[in-house]
């Protein structure tokens, strides 16, 4: 397919299509009259080799929205697992007229080597530790709804910042709207590499960042990524930043909690805190339905948006 445009990551994304995308997201979430038929007879593949709950689910449910056709890849059952090549699996998945191929894999950078293979869209649904794009601008737009502008505002991210695919995109989503990012964690689980974190700052001591912070999210330790046997007992980790009631009280009043998911309650954060008044976890879910939706519109339609002005 000629005019697709993938979405790997937010490296090198500029704030007016960042903008643009969390306008249009809104935009299906208040209803857009011809959103059933935007991607009518699209085939959208999805391939996760990785477990998901909500990023798989949201991007089927977005696809059928669109009114594409949303085909879940058995990547387990796939002659992947008998050695078939990239390149041959995304010949032969644009052979099946695939429009788009929708890619979580545990290998950083293994959606940019499909994308150099497959002559439609590939859009990253979480690679390794590197990005997860539209996490980030759903994160993004969760904010935007609750905040309005996000110029000067402060979100601190406190986790599991090391191993995390997640700070890497919303934080730089956030930071792309104006905001001031603060990554928080014990040393073990703070980055250890500065290049491409230069936009943010530095923390290891939570209770110290709570009373400025406009948002506060949390993150699960990586297990699928860590050596725990390199790492103190978890719970030694979560103590110093997990979120309880007390620490919760040291935010502002307005500021909000938020968590990608899955949450590890108890750990990150306390069991009673996930379905609190300020937690906008399940918003954040909920959302991530519609920024799925503008991503998909733009990789699939982005020559007819940009022409309306409207991308
Ligand atoms: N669901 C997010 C991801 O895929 C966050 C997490 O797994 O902790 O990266």
């Amino acid at each position: 397919m000629t005019g697709a445009q993938h979405f790997l990551d937010l490296d090198d994304a500029q704030r007016p299509a960042l903008e643009a995308l969390i306008v249009r997201a809104h935009a299906f979430k208040k209803g857009v009259p011809d959103a059933g038929v935007r991607l009518r007879g699209r085939t959208i593949v999805g391939m996760f080799f990785e477990p998901s709950t909500r990023t798989a689910n949201s991007f089927a449910v977005a696809a059928q929205q669109l009114g594409a056709h949303w085909l879940a890849f058995d990547t387990g059952g796939s002659s992947m697992s008998k050695g078939e090549s990239i390149e041959d699996t995304a010949r032969t998945i644009a052979a099946i007229g695939a429009d788009a191929i929708v890619v979580r894999h545990q290998e950083s950078g293994f959606p940019h080597a499909l994308a150099r293979h497959f002559n439609g869209a590939v859009i990253n649904a979480g690679d390794g530790w590197h990005a997860h794009p539209t996490q980030g601008v759903l994160d993004a737009m969760t904010l935007v709804e609750e905040l309005g502008s996000l110029e000067g505002r402060r979100l601190v991210i406190a986790g599991d910042i090391r191993h995390s695919r997640v700070a890497r995109s919303s934080a730089r989503a956030m930071w792309l709207l104006g905001a001031r990012v603060t990554l928080c964690a014990p040393p073990l689980l703070l980055t250890l590499s500065a290049p491409g974190w230069g936009f943010a700052d530095l923390a290891t001591d939570l209770d110290k960042c709570l009373p400025t912070a406009d948002a506060l999210m949390l993150l699960r330790i990586q297990k699928e990524r860590v050596d725990a046997s390199e790492l103190p007992p978890f719970e030694d980790l979560t103590g110093g930043y997990g979120l309880t009631l007390a620490r919760m009280a040291k935010l502002p009043p307005h500021a909000v909690i938020m968590h990608p998911g899955p949450v590890n309650r108890g750990l990150e954060i306390d069991d009673s805190l996930v379905t609190h008044a300020r937690s906008r976890i399940e918003r954040q879910v909920q959302n991530g339905v519609y920024a799925r939706m503008a991503v998909l519109e733009r990789c699939l339609r982005p020559l007819e948006r940009a022409a309306a002005g409207r991308a």
